[in-house]
C-alpha cells in the first residue's frame, strides 16, 4: 500500500516522516495510518518480553522468562466469599466511579504497609494507581518533555524503559555492582550531563531485589544516592514492588524515608498479593501528588473500585502479612533451586545472588550473545529474556535475565539444564 508516509521529506510531514523512516519502512506497507501517528508512537514497539510470551507459555517450554508472580498459594475460597460479600454489602459503592486519588480507606492502609519500608506518610499524599505501572506513566507524563534525560540503572526494568520511550525521554544508564547503583558513577554522570547542558528530570531506581539485576542497594549507599540527587537537584523515582519479598532480612530504609521532599515512591500489591487487581500507588511530595491526581483523572477518571475495595478488604480481614511470608518462603526455595542449578550446570557463567524478589542476572561466557541464542534456546524448550531488553542503548547482549518466580524448583532445575546445553553448544565447550 502506498501510504502518504512513504513520501518522506515533503512539507509539513517531513519531521514525522523522518521519525517514521527511522522506525522502519515495514509499517508504511502494512498500516495505512502510519504517517498519521504522533512522533512518540513511532518509538513504541513490543518489548522483547511481550513478544516472547506466546512461545514461552507453551507447556513444554520451561519459561525462565516471565516475571509473573506465583499466586497458587492464594486463598481462593476466602477471596470468592470476600468478593460476594463486598458486592452484597457495598455493591452501589463498588460498582460506581470513585475519586481520582483513590479510596481513603485504602490509602490509610497503604500508609500502614509503607511503615515496613520505614516510610511515615499521610494518606493525603498517596494516590492509588492502576498498578505501579500507571504511576510510572503518570510521573513521566508530568515531568518529561521530549529530549529530557531520565537517568536509570544499567540495566533497568523493561516496562519503565517503555514508558520513558513513549514520552521521548533520553535514557542515560548508570552502572550497578553487587551493592546496587554505584554512587560515584551517578555523581559523575549527573555532573557530565549538567556540563553538557542537558536537563535531567529524575533518577529512576529499583533499590530492592532489582528487576532484572537481582541486586539490592546497600544500606551504606542509600543516603549517598539521596544526597547526590539532592545536590544536583534531581528528583528520585523509587520503584519498590518487591520490597517486602526479602528472603532473609527485613526491608532496609527506603530512599523515601531518607528524603521525603526529593523522592516519589511507588508501591504495588501485584507481588505481595495479586497483580490481577491492578492496584498500586505513588507517594509524592504534596504539589507533585496534586499533579499526579490531575493527570490520572485525565487518563482513567478513577482507579478501579472493585480492585481497590477488594485489596482493602483483604488487608483488613485476612492475614496478608502471613501470605507475604509464605510467598517469601516459596520464592526463597526457588531462588535456591536456581542458584544450585546454575552452579551445577552452568559454572562457566556468572550470576547475581538475589536476596529477594524474582530474578537473577546471568553473564554468559565470553563471546556469547543472549539475543542471538534465544531461538536456539526456545527450540531446546527453555526461555529467558535477553539482556538487551533492559537497556535503552543496545547493550546487554552478554547477559540474560532468569526468573525463578513461576516454575517449580524441579522445572527450574530442568530449565537451567536445557539452557546449559544450548550455551555449551553455542560456546563449543
Ligand atoms: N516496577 C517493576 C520494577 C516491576 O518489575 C513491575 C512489574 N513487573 C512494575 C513496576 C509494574 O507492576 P504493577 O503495575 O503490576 O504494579
Amino acid at each position: 500500500m502506498n501510504a502518504p508516509g512513504a513520501q518522506a521529506g515533503h512539507g509539513e510531514h517531513s519531521r514525522r516522516d523522518a521519525a517514521a523512516a527511522a522506525a522502519g519502512a515495514a509499517g508504511t506497507r502494512l498500516d495505512p495510518w502510519f504517517s498519521s501517528y504522533a512522533e512518540r508512537a513511532h518509538g513504541m514497539r513490543a518489548s522483547e518480553v511481550r513478544s516472547l510470551f506466546a512461545v514461552a507459555n507453551r507447556p513444554e517450554v520451561v519459561s525462565l522468562a516471565g516475571g509473573m508472580p506465583n499466586i497458587d498459594g492464594l486463598p481462593l475460597d476466602f477471596l470468592a466469599e470476600m468478593t460476594a460479600k463486598l458486592l452484597r454489602d457495598r455493591g452501589p459503592k463498588v460498582l460506581q466511579y470513585g475519586g481520582g486519588q483513590g479510596e481513603e480507606e485504602l490509602r490509610e492502609q497503604i500508609v500502614d504497609v509503607m511503615r515496613y519500608d520505614h516510610v511515615h506518610a499521610h494518606p493525603d499524599d498517596v494516590i492509588v494507581t492502576t498498578g505501579s505501572q500507571q504511576a510510572l506513566d503518570l510521573v513521566t507524563e508530568i515531568f518529561v518533555d521530549p529530549g529530557d534525560v531520565v537517568v536509570a540503572e544499567a540495566p533497568s526494568y523493561v516496562g519503565a524503559l517503555g514508558v520513558f520511550r513513549a514520552y521521548q525521554a533520553d535514557v542515560v544508564h548508570v552502572a550497578m555492582d553487587d551493592d546496587g547503583l554505584v554512587p560515584e558513577e551517578l555523581d559523575r554522570t549527573l555532573t557530565e550531563l549538567k556540563r553538557a547542558g542537558r536537563t535531567v528530570k529524575f533518577l529512576y531506581t529499583v533499590p530492592n531485589y532489582h528487576n532484572p539485576a537481582g541486586v539490592t542497594l546497600s544500606l551504606e549507599r542509600r543516603p549517598q544516592i539521596v544526597e547526590i540527587c539532592r545536590r544536583h537537584h534531581v528528583l528520585v523515582l523509587e520503584d519498590n514492588p518487591y520490597g517486602l519479598l526479602g528472603f532473609d532480612a527485613d526491608p532496609m530504609p527506603s530512599l523515601k524515608s531518607l528524603d521525603d521532599d526529593g523522592v516519589v515512591y511507588l508501591g504495588s500489591f501485584s507481588k505481595t498479593f495479586a497483580p490481577g487487581y491492578r492496584v498500586g500507588w505513588a507517594l509524592a511530595p504534596h504539589a507533585v501528588r496534586e499533579k499526579l491526581v490531575l493527570a490520572s483523572e485525565a487518563a482513567i477518571l478513577s482507579p478501579t473500585m472493585m480492585g481497590q475495595l477488594s485489596v482493602s478488604t483483604y488487608l483488613s480481614s485476612y492475614d496478608w502479612y502471613g501470605q507475604v511470608k509464605s510467598y517469601r518462603a516459596m520464592y526463597r526455595e526457588r531462588r535456591d533451586a536456581m542458584m544450585a542449578a546454575l552452579g551445577e550446570f552452568l559454572p562457566e557463567a556468572s550470576w547475581t545472588v538475589p536476596e529477594g524478589g524474582f530474578y537473577t542476572w546471568v553473564k554468559l561466557p565470553e563471546g556469547l550473545d543472549a539475543q542471538a541464542m534465544l531461538p536456539r534456546a526456545v527450540t531446546n524448550l527453555v526461555a529467558y529474556v535477553s539482556g538487551t531488553a533492559f537497556y535503552a542503548d543496545g547493550q546487554g547482549h552478554d547477559h540474560m535475565r532468569l526468573s525463578f518466580c513461576y516454575p517449580t524448583p524441579e522445572r527450574i532445575r530442568e530449565g537451567v539444564r536445557r539452557l546449559a546445553d544450548v550455551v555449551r553448544a553455542e560456546a563449543d565447550l
